[in-house]
């Protein structure tokens, strides 16, 4: 049983040796709990969130322990009535070949015979999809002809707020990373404009120079902005808001590394605009996912979404897959496959 395992807080950006792969004897079922065999592992932004020792919706990685990671795998042995071996099973896990799910841990078995591969729970059907979901039709309040600006919009859950921002009938632009992201969105997933934040150094641009660009986009101005990134990025769509915009806070990427957070200096434009912000936490929808789980394989079986997963191979490549986030790398959901 292979483990990757946290050995320190990161400070700053993640270094190869805050962590460790350790190898151990695969572990036995507690009475009434489970062993799954990990197939699939969620790299996701927010397990950045949970290696930092600061108050949050969950408590921290503890060191020494794997990294905390959702997963999609095939029980191996069970002690719970309700699961058998072979069972593929959808929970909060560990990146790691086999985890232990106690009596009550958050487990559940999935349907791997309406997916073209399982990992489609850790992406289209999954987390990602339900916070495209839930974030643009319930936290932003979407009216068909407005416009909606999404950031981080290549990436896993950006791409699919724009998608389902074109179903509700919105204008779409989206901001992302380089000239072959920019291509993607238009070409790929529908956005009706998209804007490469970055400049030709690679380095991002200027809040004035973006700012303009988003306001050649927008000349109505931007009634919801879904953030994903904070920073410049977010701070050159504050001053191009409409007249009671909604900013959904779903990510604030730029600052997970920033050893000193960056904070946002134009806020004072959603007191000028009299705009609505929001945090967006998907863990506060759980009573609805099967209501959004059905809605978004609706438009998925109708070739309404087009959904990317960026798949890395195997428990030893952990850590370079996991910086893919941060370098802007991925093309789609990060997905760890254990081989
Ligand atoms: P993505 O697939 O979007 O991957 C992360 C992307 O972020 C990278 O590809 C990169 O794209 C961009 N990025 C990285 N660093 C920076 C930076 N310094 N400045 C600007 N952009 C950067 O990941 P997810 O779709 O999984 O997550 C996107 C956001 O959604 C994250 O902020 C995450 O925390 C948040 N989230 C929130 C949830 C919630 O419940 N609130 C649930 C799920 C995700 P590029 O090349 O364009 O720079």
């Amino acid at each position: 049983n292979r483990r990757f395992l946290l050995q320190k807080r990161p400070h700053g950006t993640p270094q190869r040796d805050d962590f460790s792969l350790k190898t151990g004897p695969v572990p036995t079922a507690p009475e009434g709990g489970l062993v799954v065999r990990n197939r699939y592992i969620s790299l996701d932004p927010a397990q950045r969130g949970w290696m930092d020792d600061a108050p949050s919706y969950m408590p921290p990685i503890p060191l020494g322990e794997p990294v905390r990671a959702t997963t999609v795998g095939v029980v191996h042995e069970s002690r719970h009535p309700d699961f058998a071996p072979g069972d593929w099973v959808l929970g909060l896990n560990g990146v790691e070949d086999y985890s232990v799910v106690t009596p009550g841990g958050f487990t559940s078995k999935i349907d791997v015979s309406i997916v073209d591969r399982p990992s489609r729970y850790l992406s289209a059907v999954g987390a990602v999809g339900l916070t495209a979901y839930f974030g643009l039709t319930d936290a932003a309040a979407p009216r068909a002809g407005e416009t909606l600006l999404v950031t981080g919009a290549a990436g896993a859950v950006g791409s699919m707020v724009g998608q389902i921002g074109k179903i509700l009938g919105l204008r779409v632009i989206g901001i992302a990373g380089g000239a072959e992201k920019c291509r993607r969105l238009v070409e790929d997933y529908g956005f009706d404009v998209a804007i490469d934040y970055k400049g030709i150094d690679d380095r991002g641009k200027a809040v004035d120079a973006l700012a303009a660009e988003v306001a050649a986009a927008a000349p109505d101005g931007v009634d919801i902005l879904f953030e994903n990134v904070g920073g410049d990025v977010m701070d050159a769509v504050l001053l191009n808001l409409a007249l009671h915009a909604r900013v959904v806070l779903c990510g604030l990427i730029s600052e997970y590394n920033a050893p000193e957070k960056i904070g946002i200096r134009n806020l004072w434009q959603v007191i000028v605009k009299q705009a609505t912000i929001k945090g967006f936490l998907i863990a506060g929808y759980v009573p609805r996912f099967a209501e959004g789980g059905a809605a978004v394989a609706q438009w998925l079986g109708e070739g309404r979404l087009r959904v990317d997963e960026d798949i890395q191979h195997g428990l030893d490549n952990a850590y370079d897959a996991f910086m893919r986030l941060f370098t802007g790398a991925n093309t789609g959901k990060l997905v760890l496959a254990v081989d």
